[in-house]
C-alpha cells in the first residue's frame, strides 16, 4: 500500500494511505538516503509504501520514493547532521506582518533565498492588515510593489476576521504547502481558519512510540477540505542553507543575479569589486537596498561558515 507520511514522532510515522486511511507505521531496516545525513530518514511529505502483515502487528514503512525536493536544518549547531523538516513541497505560503510584531525584510529575503535554492516558490501573506495606520499601510504596499516586482505572489489578509481567505485557499488547493513565519504573526490563526476540522490538529500518534520527544517541535501536515495539504511546522522560523558558497547566494537573489551579469569580474561578489553592476544598480535604484543589504548579510553568515555543512 502506498501512502505519504503526514506526521513523524522520530520513532514513528502517520502515513495517510492512498485508500483514505491513517496509519501509525513504524520503520522495518536501515533507510539511507544518498547524499543526506539526516536524523530522520522518513519525513513529512514522504511518499512511502508499507506493508501490513496483520492487525496485531505494527504496520512497516518499506521503501520510500523519490524526494522531488526538500528542506532542510541543522540539527543544532554543532551537529554535523541535518533534520529534515518536509519534503515534496509545491510552494510555501510565508506569513509576514508589518508590525504587531514586524517581520524584518532581512527575515524574508533569507526565506526567499532558501526556498529559491530549494526551487520552492513562495508567496507572501501579509497578514493584520486591520492593525495597521496609515504609514504601516503604506510601508506594506511598498513592500508588494518590491516583491511583485521581482516575481513574488503577494497575499493580503486579515486571519482573525477572514478577510482575504477566499484568495489563500484558492492558492493552496491541489497543493502541498509549507506555512511558515516568526512566531506571532498568525500562522495559528490562519490555519484554525483553513482547516474546519480542528481535531485533525490532535492526530493521535500512540503514547508508547512516543519517548521523551516533544511532538511540537515536528512538522505536521494537515488536509484541506477541497484538496491539498498544508503543513504547519512549529519549530521552524526560517530554515537554514547547506553547502553554498558565496557565488551561490547571488544566484538566490533574482534580480542581483540578472545584474551580474555586467560586473567586470565573473566570480564579483558584489562588495568591494570595481566596475560591479550590481552596485550601480543599487545606486540607480534599479535594486532595492533592503534587498541588497540581505544579500550582504547573507554574504557575511557565509564568511562565519554557517551554511556550510562541513
Ligand atoms: P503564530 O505564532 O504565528 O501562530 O500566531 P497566532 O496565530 O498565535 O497569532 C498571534 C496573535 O495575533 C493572536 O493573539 C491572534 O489572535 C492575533 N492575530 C492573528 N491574525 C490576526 C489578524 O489578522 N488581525 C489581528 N488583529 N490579530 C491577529
Ligand atoms: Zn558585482
Amino acid at each position: 500500500m502506498r501512502g505519504i507520511v503526514i506526521k513523524s514522532t522520530g520513532s514513528s510515522y502517520l502515513v495517510h494511505t492512498d485508500d483514505g486511511k491513517t496509519q501509525e507505521c513504524i520503520i522495518k531496516g536501515n533507510f539511507r538516503i544518498k547524499g543526506i545525513k539526516s536524523t530522520n530518514p522518513v519525513a513529512v511529505g514522504d511518499y512511502v509504501k508499507i506493508a501490513h502483515a496483520s492487525e496485531d502487528t505494527p504496520a512497516y514503512i518499506v521503501d520510500i520514493e523519490e524526494r522531488r525536493n526538500y528542506i532542510i536544518r541543522r540539527s543544532s549547531n554543532l551537529s554535523k547532521l541535518s533534520h529534515i523538516l518536509a519534503c515534496n513541497l509545491d510552494m510555501c505560503l510565508l506569513v509576514v506582518t508589518i508590525n504587531h510584531p514586524e517581520t524584518s525584510t532581512v527575515f524574508i529575503d533569507r526565506f526567499l533565498a532558501s526556498a529559491r535554492a530549494y526551487r520552492i516558490p513562495v508567496t507572501l501573506l501579509f497578514n493584520k492588515v486591520d492593525l495597521y495606520n496609515e504609514t504601516e499601510l503604506e510601508r506594506m504596499n511598498e513592500l508588494i510593489t518590491l516583491y511583485r516586482s521581482i516575481g513574488y505572489e503577494c497575499l493580503i489578509c486579515n486571519a482573525l476576521q477572514g478577510d482575504g481567505i477566499e484568495e489563500i485557499n484558492n492558492l493552496l488547493k491541489d497543493n502541498v504547502t509549507l506555512i511558515s513565519g516568526n512566531s506571532g504573526v498568525g500562522k495559528s490563526t490562519l490555519i484554525n481558519r483553513l482547516l474546519p476540522n480542528l481535531n485533525l490538529r490532535t492526530s493521535q500518534i500512540s503514547e508508547k512510540h512516543n519517548t521523551g520527544m516533544h511532538t511540537t517541535t515536528f512538522s505536521e501536515m494537515f488536509p484541506l477540505p477541497y484538496g491539498g495539504w498544508i503543513i504547519d511546522s512549529p519549530g521552524i522560523k526560517g530554515f537554514g542553507l547547506y553547502d553554498m558558497n558565496p557565488e551561490e547566494i547571488s544566484h538566490y537573489f533574482t534580480e542581483i543575479f540578472e545584474y551580474s551579469d555586467g560586473c567586470k569580474y565573473g566570480n564579483c561578489t558584489h562588495t568591494n569589486e570595481p566596475h560591479c553592476a550590481v552596485k550601480k544598480a543599487v545606486e540607480d535604484g534599479k535594486i532595492s537596498i533592503s534587498r541588497y543589504a540581505s544579500y550582504l548579510s547573507m554574504l557575511e553568515d557565509d564568511e562565519e561558515g554557517k551554511y556550510r555543512s562541513n
